[in-house]
């Protein structure tokens, strides 16, 4: 194009002006879903077609996640703005990327209705690398916002409608959605895990965030939901109510937040410190707390089926002299080797073992009868006889064995254990009595 004096250009030089900088116009025609693209150049030459469906165009527009071509798709369109119906100009900053590529296109659209909203163009634009020195920063600030920030949606309680928060530029972008509130929450539930279902439901009853938000308030909660690729991750479902000072003004903000990375370290930590919690720290196998816990939860068991149950407690014979003629620390040496070969005993059977205080242990076995728990405390016996523990090499230890009856309780069943072991005990150590 020629150049001219400033003061000579007319609102006729426009076209050609746009027509040589603009990447792409398209014109579309919603009432019969069709676009016509009149300018294609650059990216768009392969993005765009000579003419297509607008609804498919809709949807190429729409962004794509983590750098890759992927589209948001099925159950997620509800959050989507791919209605494409505009009544008033718009402009919104979107990441491309074409199918053949892995690299992402920044680009600026905007949308201008025209006869009388009935036809719209659509003008883009990408931005090249000196444009989108500056331009970088707001695509990493939109991986943020679309890594944490999932999506978010205005709630009107009162209308019984959602609208889309665009979570891909910067601006506060509003699309009106043409979805009711009501069926928006029916169709998010069955991303929810299913054990959280119910309680997403309540919590997002319309009458439930009436009474329970007073204007201003915000509230989250987290539960599981699906996630693009249709995997389960953790998410923070957070709830704002609109600071207004009608009383009956039911707006919110919804917004759904990535806390996945978060809670899966929160859970193994919690799991260390449930650990912990039940474990002896000297020994590493369960605590009295826990084996009190293993030994009520049997009895009832046993009060429930008919399968057998049975108890052993075992006390190390003599323990005392390791104290007085090797040390305190040996005798702890002693117990932690001790606890190993019972830990190991115990996972070989599948019963369950722990530390009752001191030097004296106790065993809960499901489904073995007194006769099957007797042969296996006699079999634990010999093993604790001929093991080699450091310095002092050999101890041994005293075994009482009961059956439980259906009769039994806590107390009862645990007098008889007592009474077994000390009869060991009486009967010379290093014994196994079964009462
Ligand atoms: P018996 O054969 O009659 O059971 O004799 P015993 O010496 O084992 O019995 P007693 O109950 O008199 O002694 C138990 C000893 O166990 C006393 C206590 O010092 C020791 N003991 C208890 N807990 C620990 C511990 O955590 N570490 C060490 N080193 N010793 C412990
Ligand atoms: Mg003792
Ligand atoms: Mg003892």
């Amino acid at each position: 194009m020629e150049s001219k004096n400033l003061y000579d250009y007319t609102i006729n030089d426009v076209p050609a002006i746009l027509a040589d900088n603009v990447d792409a116009i398209v014109i579309v025609d919603p009432a019969i879903d069709a676009y016509k693209s009149v300018l294609r150049r650059g990216m768009f030459v392969k993005f765009l077609k000579d003419s297509g469906i607008y609804h498919d165009l809709i949807l190429d527009l729409w962004f794509h996640f983590n750098d890759s071509n992927e589209k948001v798709v099925g159950d997620y369109q509800i959050f989507a703005d791919n209605t494409g119906v505009f009544k008033n100009k718009y402009s919104r900053r979107l990441k491309i990327v074409l199918e053949e590529e892995k690299v992402s296109h920044l680009v600026q659209l905007t949308v201008y209705p025209f006869d009388n909203a009935s036809k719209y163009i659509f003008v883009m634009d990408e931005f090249n690398d000196n444009e989108s020195l500056q331009e970088s920063l707001t695509t990493k600030k939109i991986n943020t916002i679309q890594n944490t920030y999932l999506f978010s949606m205005y709630i009107d309680l009162v209308a019984d409608t959602t609208s889309s928060i665009n979570v891909t530029e910067i601006s506060d972008d509003v699309v009106n959605y043409n979805l009711k509130y009501s069926d928006w929450r029916m169709m998010i539930v069955n991303m929810i895990w299913p054990e959280d279902q119910e309680q997403f439901l309540r919590r997002t009853d319309p009458e439930y965030l009436k009474k329970n938000f007073t204007p201003g308030r915000t509230s989250s909660y987290d539960c599981m939901m699906r996630n693009l690729e249709g995997k389960f991750i953790w998410v923070k479902l957070i709830f704002s109510r609109a600071k207004t000072f009608s009383e009956d003004d039911y707006r919110f903000v919804f917004m759904v937040q990535d806390i996945n990375d978060n809670s899966m370290e929160l859970m193994s930590t919690l799991q260390k410190y449930e650990e912990k919690a039940i474990k002896d720290p000297l020994t590493n196998v369960y605590n009295h707390g826990e084996m009190e816990t293993q030994l009520n939860s049997a009895l009832a068991y046993r009060q429930k089926s008919d399968n057998a149950v049975s108890f052993m407690m075992i006390d190390l014979d003599h323990f005392k002299s390791v104290n007085d003629n090797y040390g305190h620390s040996v005798g702890d040496t002693t117990l932690k080797h001790f606890a190993n070969l019972m830990r190991e005993f115990a996972a070989e059977k599948k019963i369950m073992a722990g530390r009752w205080g001191g030097e004296e242990f106790v065993i809960v076995c499901r489904d073995v009868n007194g006769e099957a728990a007797l042969a296996m405390a006699e079999e634990f016996r010999k093993k604790v006889e001929e093991y080699q523990f450091p310095e002092i090499y050999h101890i041994t230890c005293s075994i009482g064995v009961t059956e439980i009856s259906k009769e039994d309780d806590f107390t009862e069943a645990f007098n008889r254990l007592d009474k077994a072991m000390y009869a060991s005990k009486h009967n010379g150590r290093n014994k196994v009595t079964k009462l």
